[in-house]
C-alpha cells in the first residue's frame, strides 16, 4: 500500500506556465481519483471520530488513526513530490498502513493478540528504521510496501477464512479486493505490469470501500452489543432492566391516555426440586423453552421479560381484570406444555397480577411489581399452579378519591 505508488505524476505535465492556473483551479486527471478519495477518507475519518467520541472505543480510535494515516499518505504525495523527506514518510506509511489495517480487523473480529500476532506486528516496526534511515529509502519503499501488503493481507484473509461470523464473507471480499488492487497499483507503478501505461491508482477507491465496510461493521457490532445488553441470554426475553424501562414508558402512556394495564409476576413452582432431580442443565433447557413459549403466548403489544432466576414478568396493555387473568392463564398453560426428552415431569408456574386502572391512578412500575409479587405469594401459599389477582377492587374507579380510599 505504498502511498508513493498511489499518485502518478501527470502524464502530460509540460513546463510550468506561470499564469495558466491563476484564474481557475485545474486538477490533473490523474489526481481526480486520489483527490476524491482523500476527501471521502477525511469524511469517513470524521465519522469514525464521532463514533469514538460517543463511546471512547479503542477500535474506533484505531480506525481513525488508520484513516488519518491513509489521508496523510495521499496529502504527502500531493505536496511532497520529489522531496526526500516526503519519500521517507511515504515509505514509512507504506509499511505501517497494511499493519494498521490488519490490527483493525483483528480488533473488529475480537481475535486475541497472541504471540504469533504480536510478532507479525513487530516485523514492520523492525523494518521501519532501516527503510526510513537508509538513503536508498525511495528505492526500498515499493518492495517494502508490497511485502507488507502480502504479509498482512494474507494474515487478514487467513483470519477471515477461519472465522464463523455472518459478516466474515463480506469482509473477506473487501479485503481480497483491497489487496489485489493495491498489489496491482504497486506492480503498475513499478513497471512490472503494463509497462509504459499511466493508470489512475485503483487503491484509492478500494481503500474507501474497505473502510466504509469497516464502518458498517462498527455499526453492526454496536447493534449486536446493544442486543446483548438488553436481552437475557438464556431465554431470549428482554432482561430485567430492559423490561422495567419499557414498562415505565407503557405506564406513562397508560396514565396519559387513561387506559388500563396489568403487570403479572410468574414464578416456576418447585424449580429447585426440578433442578435437584434432573440437573441444572435440564432446568436451563426448561427455562429456555419456557421463554420461547411465553414470547409466543403474549400479544405483540404486550411485553414479557425475565425478572430473575425462574421468575418471569408480563406487562399486558389495555386489559381489564378478566382479560389480564385470561392472558396470564394462557402463558401459564404454555409453560406447562414445555417437555424435555427423557424427563417425565413438566413444570407449573404460579402468578400474581396487579392492575393499573389508568384514569386517576398514579403509581410507578415498582408499586405494580410489589403488588403483583404479593399476589404471587398468595398463589404459592394457596397451593401453587394458579393465578391470583391482587386484592383490590376490579371495577374501574370513577373518581380520584375512590382510588385513594380503596
Ligand atoms: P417455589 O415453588 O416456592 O417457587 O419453589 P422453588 O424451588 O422454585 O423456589 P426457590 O426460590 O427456593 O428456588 C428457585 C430455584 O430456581 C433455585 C435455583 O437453582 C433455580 N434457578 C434460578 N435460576 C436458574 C437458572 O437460570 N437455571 C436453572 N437451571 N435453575 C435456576
Ligand atoms: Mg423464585
Ligand atoms: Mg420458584
Amino acid at each position: 500500500m505504498s502511498p508513493s505508488l498511489l499518485l502518478a505524476p501527470p502524464a502530460n505535465a509540460g513546463p510550468a506556465e506561470p499564469f495558466a492556473g491563476a484564474s481557475r483551479l485545474e486538477l490533473p486527471a490523474e489526481l481526480l481519483v486520489p483527490g476524491a478519495s482523500a476527501v471521502a477518507i477525511a469524511t469517513l475519518g470524521l465519522v469514525a471520530l464521532l463514533f469514538w467520541a460517543r463511546d471512547r472505543s479503542r477500535t474506533d480510535l484505531l480506525l481513525y488513526t488508520f484513516l488519518a494515516s491513509g489521508l496523510a499518505s495521499y496529502l504527502l504525495l500531493g505536496l511532497g513530490e520529489g522531496s526526500a523527506g516526503a519519500a521517507r514518510a511515504a515509505a514509512a506509511l507504506g509499511l505501517l498502513l497494511p499493519a494498521l489495517a490488519w490490527l483493525l480487523l483483528v480488533r473488529f473480529l475480537d481475535l486475541p493478540l497472541r504471540k504469533g500476532r504480536i510478532s507479525l506486528l513487530a516485523l514492520p516496526a523492525l523494518a521501519l528504521p532501516v527503510v526510513v534511515a537508509l538513503p536508498a529509502a525511495r528505492a526500498l519503499s515499493a518492495p517494502a510496501a508490497a511485502a507488507a501488503l502480502v504479509l498482512f493481507g494474507g494474515a487478514a484473509l487467513l483470519d477471515l477464512v477461519r472465522l464463523r461470523r455472518p459478516d466474515a464473507a463480506l469482509l473477506f471480499a473487501a479485503t481480497a479486493l483491497l489487496l489485489l488492487s493495491a498489489l496491482f497499483d504497486v506492480a503498475v507503478a513499478n513497471g512490472v505490469l503494463l509497462p509504459g501505461e499511466r493508470l489512475p491508482p485503483l487503491l484509492g477507491p478500494a481503500f474507501l470501500l474497505f473502510t466504509a465496510l469497516l464502518l458498517v461493521a462498527v455499526a453492526d457490532q454496536g447493534r449486536r452489543l446493544l442486543e446483548k445488553a438488553t436481552t437475557d441470554a438464556l431465554t431470549g426475553l428482554p432482561n430485567r432492566a430492559t423490561f422495567l424501562e419499557r414498562a415505565r414508558r407503557e405506564l406513562e402512556r397508560a396514565q396519559r391516555n387513561g387506559s388500563s394495564l396489568a403487570l403479572a409476576m410468574l414464578d416456576v413452582d418447585h424449580f429447585k426440586r426440578f433442578n435437584d432431580r434432573y440437573g441444572h442443565p435440564a432446568g436451563d433447557r426448561v427455562l429456555k423453552d419456557a421463554g420461547r413459549a411465553v414470547a409466543g403466548a403474549v400479544r405483540g403489544i404486550d411485553l414479557a421479560g425475565r425478572y430473575g432466576g425462574e421468575e418471569l414478568v408480563l406487562l399486558l396493555v389495555d386489559v381489564d381484570a378478566e382479560a389480564a387473568v385470561a392472558a396470564v392463564e394462557r402463558v401459564r398453560a404454555a409453560i406447562a406444555e414445555v417437555r424435555l426428552p427423557h424427563v417425565p415431569d413438566a413444570v407449573t408456574a404460579s402468578a400474581g397480577v396487579a392492575l393499573h386502572h389508568g384514569a386517576f391512578e398514579r403509581c410507578g412500575v415498582a408499586d405494580l411489581i410489589r403488588r403483583a409479587d404479593a399476589a404471587l405469594y398468595r398463589s404459592k401459599a394457596e397451593g401453587r399452579d394458579r393465578t391470583t389477582l391482587e386484592a383490590r377492587g376490579t371495577e374501574r374507579p370513577t373518581s380520584p378519591a375512590e382510588v385513594r380510599y380503596r
